[in-house]
């Protein structure tokens, strides 16, 4: 199979893509993605604070597995706050 050019790796999304599109494709991906700096997978920009939270918050809130109605409240009250910075 001929492949017509030379490919490169996307550098947020880590597909190979055609190097004539790259620089296109870089900024589309870049809108839209992003690179979680503690694991390096790729998660949508919307969802990267969400991610970091459940992933890899050293916030007891977020890692202690609880599904008492106090730990429902503080864990709303905790997203709550953050909406509120992501929104400022
Ligand atoms: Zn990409
Ligand atoms: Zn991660």
């Amino acid at each position: 199979m001929d492949i017509k050019g030379s490919s490169s790796i996307c550098r947020t999304c880590r597909k190979e893509v055609l190097v004539d599109n790259l620089a296109l494709h870089e900024s589309h991906c870049g809108r839209f993605l992003c690179l979680c700096p503690d694991c390096g997978e790729t998660v949508s920009r919307e969802q990267l604070e969400q991610h970091r939270l459940e992933e890899h918050s050293q916030v007891p809130i977020f890692t202690k597995k609880s599904n008492t109605a106090a730990a429902a409240r503080a864990r709303e009250g905790a997203w709550q706050e953050i909406a509120e910075q992501v929104n400022a």
